[in-house]
């Protein structure tokens, strides 16, 4: 595949646009996106405007349509979980408003079957099938953490899991240079896919405790999982270190200003400080600029190590498909086109 090449080419950076489909109960008959094309072209249309005048066209890495399924979806970016097991960082994000899928493209549906699973669960099955695939020429060690950013403070996920395997972060051989600089987040061996998804499941119950409604403060917080990777070549003693980092993002819908008031405006603030910032640092990126500003939020804190560099970066840019959504599309379109 041509990946690779197209990666360099890029400056590590992808960005990949999925549109929702029409959920049960939406009307159906007015919809902002006219075209959906295989190249990565969509053409957004202005419901205010008469015929093709309010049209806008964007190119991305690729779109992937309504009908996209989990499987379309992950197809695209498998290669990316590869290179973690070649010692690569890796990010991939999910950005969008509220409703417009992050969630069912990370994680998949509540009560998912293996075939709606989202990009976590099929790209932790990838990485334990390649490392076993692997097994008689490199032995790799994965560990696991799992955080939340809600008002620009970091919250470990996993601290109270009640694993006896866990060990702050910083203790052990994975303590690395590249990795999640999450100084006080636990870090978690993992063996199997299994071990995986009980963390995980372990670390969203997690997200609802002292908050409201779980899905409420999920799309005002950043989650981040983490796999660390380490793998030892048996022959030659070599060891290389990979981390993957799946980011679900808070909502990026704009809060009207004058109607918010208190709590509810401090995390409209810091939401938007921290996705502007995010965009920021990928657009220096590619850019290519020496200054890359990492340090005006917490997320891009984190992530600095996996950020440019040799890292690789994907953004699926999330948008619903309706007409009464096209402001809030139109914004996140330009977030996804300026970073591309
Ligand atoms: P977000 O995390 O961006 O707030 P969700 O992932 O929770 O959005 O999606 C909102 C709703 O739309 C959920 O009920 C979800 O199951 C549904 N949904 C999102 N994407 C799809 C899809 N590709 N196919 C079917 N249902 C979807
Ligand atoms: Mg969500």
């Amino acid at each position: 595949k041509l990946f690779n090449e197209v990666q360099e080419l890029k400056g590590n950076i992808r960005v990949h646009c999925r549109i929702r489909p029409f959920l049960p109960g939406e009307d159906q008959t007015s919809t902002t996106i006219e075209y959906v094309g295989d190249n990565g072209e969509l053409i957004l249309a202005n419901p205010a405007k008469r015929g093709n005048e309010g049209n806008k066209l964007f190119k991305f890495n690729k779109v992937l349509g309504p009908s996209a399924s989990q499987d379309e979806v992950f197809k695209e970016i498998q290669p990316l979980i590869r290179s973690v097991l070649d010692g690569y960082n890796v990010c991939i994000f999910a950005y969008g408003q509220t409703g417009s899928g992050k969630t069912y493209t990370m994680t998949g549906p509540e009560n998912a079957t293996e075939k709606d699973w989202g990009v976590n669960y099929r790209a932790l099955n990838d990485l334990f099938h390649i490392s076993r695939s692997r097994r008689d020429t490199v032995m790799y060690e994965v560990s696991v953490q799992m955080i939340e950013i809600y008002n620009e403070q970091i919250h470990d996920l996993l601290s109270n899991s009640g694993s006896e395997k866990k060990y702050p972060f910083g203790s052990q051989a994975l303590n690395q240079p590249n990795g999640l600089a999450v100084p006080d987040a636990t870090m978690h061996p993992v063996h199997s896919s299994s071990d995986v998804i009980e963390l995980m499941r372990t670390g969203f119950e997690n997200r609802s405790v002292g908050a409201t409604a779980l899905n409420e403060r999920s799309s005002r917080s950043h989650s981040v999982v983490t796999m660390h990777i380490q793998g030892v070549d048996l022959k030659t003693g070599v060891t290389l270190r990979g981390a993957l980092h799946l980011v679900d993002l808070a909502g990026s819908e704009r809060v009207d200003r004058s109607a918010a008031t208190g709590d509810r405006l401090k995390e409209a603030q810091h939401i938007n400080k921290s996705l502007s910032a995010l965009g920021d640092v990928i657009f220096s990126l590619s850019q290519k600029n020496a200054h890359v500003p990492y340090r005006n939020s917490k997320l891009t804190q984190v992530l600095q190590n996996s950020l440019g560099g040799h890292a690789k970066t994907l953004m699926i840019v999330q948008v619903n498909p309706d007409a009464s959504s096209y402001a809030e599309t139109l914004s996140t379109l330009k977030f996804a086109e300026r970073v591309s």
